[in-house]
C-alpha cells in the first residue's frame, strides 16, 4: 500500500506550477478577486491552437519563438500505460479538450508513517469539464461560496474506501467534526455541479483524508486489520491521534489548473 501523495483519486494532468494572484498569466484576463489561478500560463483559447494545427505547412510562416511561448501546450501528453501512473487505471478515456475536474480542501498534516504531502478531502467527484466551461464554472463556484465561512474540522476515524470502478482502495480517517459544514460546502459545489449537468457529490457522503491507497479492491483485507489499525490512533502516545483541518482555503483543480476560493472568517 501506498502512502497517498496525489492530487486525485482518479487520474489527473500535469501538477501547477507557479502560483498568481488575481490576473490570468497570459492574457491578462482579471479573474475573481477571491479566486486564484495556479498554473503554467496556459489558457489560450483551443480555437487559437486548432487554427495554427490546421494551416497547411506549405503556407505556414514560421511563428517567432516569443509568439509560440505564448500558446504553450495546455495538455500533457497522454499515456495509456499504467505502469507509468503506480499501476492506477484511467477511470475515464482521456480526450482532448476535456479537463479532469475536482473541488477540495487541501489537507496538509505530519501522521506517524507519512511526510507531510498534499493530502486532501473532497468535496466533487473528478467529473470532466470542456475547456471553454472552466472559467464560467469557476466563476459560478465562487459566487456561491460567499456565504460560506472557514471552519475547522477534525478526523479520527480509519475508514476503508474504494473508488466505483473498483481498482484502488483506500485507507482514510473519516471526519468526526465539521460535517454539517463540509455539507453546506458539497451543497453549494453540487448546484454548480449540476447547473453544468455534471454528477454531484454522494448523497450521504463519507468526508474523509485518505492516508494510503493500492491498486485493486482490496476492501475486505484491509476492514479486517482496521480495529487494529484504529487501536495504533487511539492508543498514539498521551491521546488519540486527532487530524485537525483547517477549511480555510478551497480549492479546484481543473486539469493542471488550480482555482482557489478562500473562505471570510
Ligand atoms: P478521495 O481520497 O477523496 O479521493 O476518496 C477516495 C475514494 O473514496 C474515491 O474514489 C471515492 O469515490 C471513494 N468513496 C467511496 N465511498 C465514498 C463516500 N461515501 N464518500 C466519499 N468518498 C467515497
Amino acid at each position: 500500500m501506498m502512502l497517498v501523495g496525489y492530487s486525485s483519486s482518479s487520474d489527473e494532468e500535469s501538477d501547477a506550477g507557479g502560483v498568481q494572484a488575481g490576473v490570468a498569466p497570459d492574457h491578462n484576463k482579471t479573474f475573481p478577486r477571491n479566486c486564484l489561478q495556479d498554473g503554467d500560463g496556459s489558457d489560450c483559447p483551443t480555437t487559437k491552437k486548432l487554427k495554427i494545427e490546421k494551416s497547411s505547412p506549405s503556407t505556414r510562416l514560421p511563428l517567432p519563438g516569443c509568439l509560440l511561448s505564448m500558446f504553450p501546450e495546455d495538455e500533457e501528453p497522454q499515456t495509456e500505460d499504467s505502469s507509468l501512473h503506480d499501476g492506477r487505471i484511467r477511470s475515464f478515456k482521456h480526450e482532448r479538450g476535456n479537463w479532469a475536474t475536482y473541488v477540495y480542501f487541501p489537507s496538509a498534516f505530519g501522521v506517524v508513517l507519512a511526510p507531510q504531502e498534499e493530502f486532501h478531502l473532497s468535496l466533487s467527484q473528478t467529473v470532466v469539464l470542456r475547456h471553454h466551461w472552466i472559467q464560467p464554472f469557476i466563476q459560478s463556484l465562487k459566487a456561491g461560496l460567499t456565504p460560506c465561512k472557514r471552519f475547522v474540522s477534525s478526523a479520527s476515524r480509519l475508514k476503508v474506501y474504494c473508488n466505483a470502478e473498483k481498482t484502488r482502495t483506500f485507507l482514510g480517517m473519516e471526519v468526526v467534526t465539521g460535517h454539517a459544514q463540509l455539507l453546506n460546502v458539497v451543497r453549494v459545489v453540487d448546484r454548480t455541479l449540476t447547473d453544468f449537468h455534471l454528477d454531484t457529490f454522494y448523497q450521504d457522503p463519507s468526508f474523509h483524508v485518505s492516508l494510503a491507497w493500492c491498486v485493486g479492491d482490496f476492501t475486505v483485507q484491509l476492514t479486517q486489520c482496521l480495529h487494529e489499525l484504529q487501536n495504533l490512533v487511539d492508543n498514539h502516545e498521551e491521546e488519540p491521534y486527532q487530524l485537525w483541518l483547517d477549511c480555510a482555503e478551497l480549492r479546484c483543480c481543473a486539469g493542471n489548473k488550480t482555482f482557489r476560493f478562500p473562505l471570510d472568517a
